[in-house]
């Protein structure tokens, strides 16, 4: 069991987080509001349709072809630099699955790595600039040390998550350094970051959906 993934799996997976960033639309508008414009929960909810309706059309049952689709289907949204950001996500990821072969943790590892340095082309922010890099690096850090670790996917679902949560928790105490939150200075402080928890939520719900 979960010892490999395949289209029928990462469709639940990313529907599953679709449906958990659209529950959190509210949660991560307000987290928006205390450091930004307060858009973030309809930012978010915009790419989240475009996962949903992408998947809905695709005829190739092909999971490289989907994630490039949903990447592109990402970044065409109106959804400010959360666009670009999810859109490369996908597009990187999309760049790492191999064209036959069943899709291993290492490689699955692989996929999110792809995607991760695909998406970080498009910001300069690094760990404790209170942004969503927050949660990915180390998510992304459990996971390889779990697949490494002859851990099966669900396991490094499960340890990424956990320090995915951990790492959005931890953005709570930082100044930020980049978007609006930067502009308020000392009271940026006391607030986690709405990209790093919108992120954190994707890393939950790819464990979720694959249980
Ligand atoms: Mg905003």
């Amino acid at each position: 069991m979960s010892e490999t993934v395949n289209y029928d799996s990462v469709v639940t997976m990313l529907t599953t987080v679709a449906n958990k960033l659209k529950d959190n639309r509210d949660h991560l508008s307000q987290l928006d509001s205390a450091t930004g414009d307060g858009d973030h929960g309809t930012a978010i909810a915009k790419v989240a349709d475009a996962i949903v309706a992408t998947i809905e059309k695709d005829e190739s049952k092909e999971l490289k072809k989907l994630l490039k689709d949903i990447g592109w289907a990402a970044m065409s949204t109106d959804a400010g630099s959360t666009s670009p950001l999810y859109g490369s996500l996908f597009m990187g990821m999309s760049e790492a699955v191999p064209e036959e072969g069943a899709i291993d943790c290492a490689a699955f590892a692989t996929i999110m790595e792809s995607g991760i340095a695909k998406l970080r082309k498009n910001t300069k922010a690094e760990v404790g600039c209170k942004t969503m890099i927050d949660t990915i690096v180390p998510a992304m850090a459990a996971i390889r040390a779990s697949a490494d670790g002859g851990k099966n996917i669900l396991e490094a679902l499960t340890d990424g998550a956990e320090a995915a949560d951990k790492g959005a928790e931890s953005t709570k105490d930082m100044l930020a350094t980049f978007g609006r939150a930067k502009n308020i200075g000392e009271r940026a402080r006391g607030h986690i970051d709405p990209g790093a928890t919108s992120m954190a939520i994707l890393f939950t719900g790819l464990k979720e959906g694959l249980e």
